[in-house]
């Protein structure tokens, strides 16, 4: 008797609107996108599209820049021409920034309307402006910067504070007919933050865009967002990410990117499959395994690479990846798409694996599985 067959696959997407950020559709089935926010000042034109630059070198699709001054808002206009992704301006109190971002060609704006409600009539200028340029909104709610009346109501930032307070900044947009808003409900606890979204998920139709806020340096922060985001994304729960490290942004986006190629959500580019190695290895795997990686780093073809320590399970991952080396004995052999090419010593397996990588890539180029 067979045990039944498990679907290998994630929860279908949740049924959202759509919004463009620029060129980047999120929401309604499209692919889940990758954010970072630059670190440097905005006014400094050179620093931030340089910054942008290097996130877009690595696979950055949208990026958000902060806007606390004028000299910013008056960067924004060149930022957003020369930027070749989608820039979004990140605003808070100051609703002349808003309209200056919107007028700079701006693919988004963040900004929460509960800040500038004082000034009365502006969200609903501000609902105008952006209706007419077709720029969205996004509504972010963080944990750090409740609105004082939810903390009141529910003692601290729970899951249900968080929602309450996005869905009441969305009605201060809807009353104006806006709806072009995605949203989210950050917190630093990926566990408040996972029940906020599913709450949120449950509660409306926007997109959503993930983060847990504040995650802390590269390690901790990758594992609270990685945890968080494979919860919910497995629930078909997520549109867009942006995994916060205090870290370089660009790692923020190797994080992300990660994240959405181990859960099948992205094309896995470089996939190494190597062993933790034990007791039984003859060689030694953590070099093999990071002297390959770094070799093939940058390869622009999806490659599955098995870099295994011993014949107890080196063969059969192996054989199993595009190409792979099964160690013993101090020598490697080479397998590649399942059969043994060669059997080397271990100084010359890194090389071979990355001369055999290469002709593989040059051969799916050819045959035009690059993208
Ligand atoms: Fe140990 Fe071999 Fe498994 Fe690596 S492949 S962990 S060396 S048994």
């Amino acid at each position: 008797l067979g045990m039944p067959s498990v679907p290998v696959k994630l929860a279908e997407r949740r049924k959202t609107r759509r919004i463009n950020v620029g060129s980047v559709p999120v929401g309604d089935g499209a692919p889940v996108s990758v954010q970072s926010m630059t670190t440097t000042v905005t006014a400094d034109v050179g620093a931030t599209l340089q910054q942008i630059a290097e996130l877009t070198a690595s696979g950055c699709q949208i990026v958000r820049v902060a806007c606390p001054s004028q000299d910013d808002a008056e960067a924004l206009a060149q930022i957003a021409r020369k930027s070749q992704i989608p820039v979004i301006a990140d605003i808070h109190f100051q609703p002349k920034y808003v309209f200056a971002a919107i007028d700079a060609g701006c693919a988004a704006v963040r900004v929460n309307p509960g800040n500038i409600r004082q000034f009365d009539d502006k969200v609903k200028e501000i609902a105008r402006a952006a209706s007419a340029a077709g720029v969205p909104i996004r509504i972010g709610v963080n944990a750090g910067s409740l609105d004082k009346r939810l903390l009141a109501k529910y003692g601290r930032a729970t899951p249900e504070a968080l929602v309450e307070s996005a869905l009441w900044e969305c009605s201060l947009f809807e009353e104006h007919g806006f709806r072009d808003i995605k949203i989210s409900v950050k917190h630093n606890d990926p566990v408040v933050m996972v029940n906020a979204y599913r709450l949120l998920a449950s509660r409306c139709d926007y997109p959503l865009h993930l983060g847990v806020t504040e995650a802390g340096p590269a390690f901790q922060g990758t594992i609270k967002s990685a945890v968080a985001f494979g919860a919910l994304l497995s629930e078909g729960i997520g549109d867009t990410i942006r995994v916060s490290l205090s870290a370089p942004p660009v790692e923020e986006v190797k994080v992300g990117a990660q994240i959405l190629e181990s859960l099948g959500l992205r094309e896995r580019r470089l996939e190494i499959v190597s062993c933790p190695s034990c007791g039984r290895a003859q060689v030694d795997v953590y070099r093999l395994a990071d002297e390959v990686t770094a070799g093939l780093d940058g390869m622009e073809v999806p490659l599955r690479v098995a870099v295994m320590g011993c014949v107890v399970n080196g063969p059969g991952e192996a054989r199993e990846a595009d190409l792979g080396v099964a160690s013993g004995n101090g020598k490697g052999q080479i397998f590649v798409r399942g059969e043994v090419i060669k059997t080397v010593p271990e100084s010359k397996i890194v090389e071979t694996l990355i001369e055999e990588a290469l002709k593989i890539a040059e051969q799916m180029e050819r045959e035009g599985v690059a993208s």
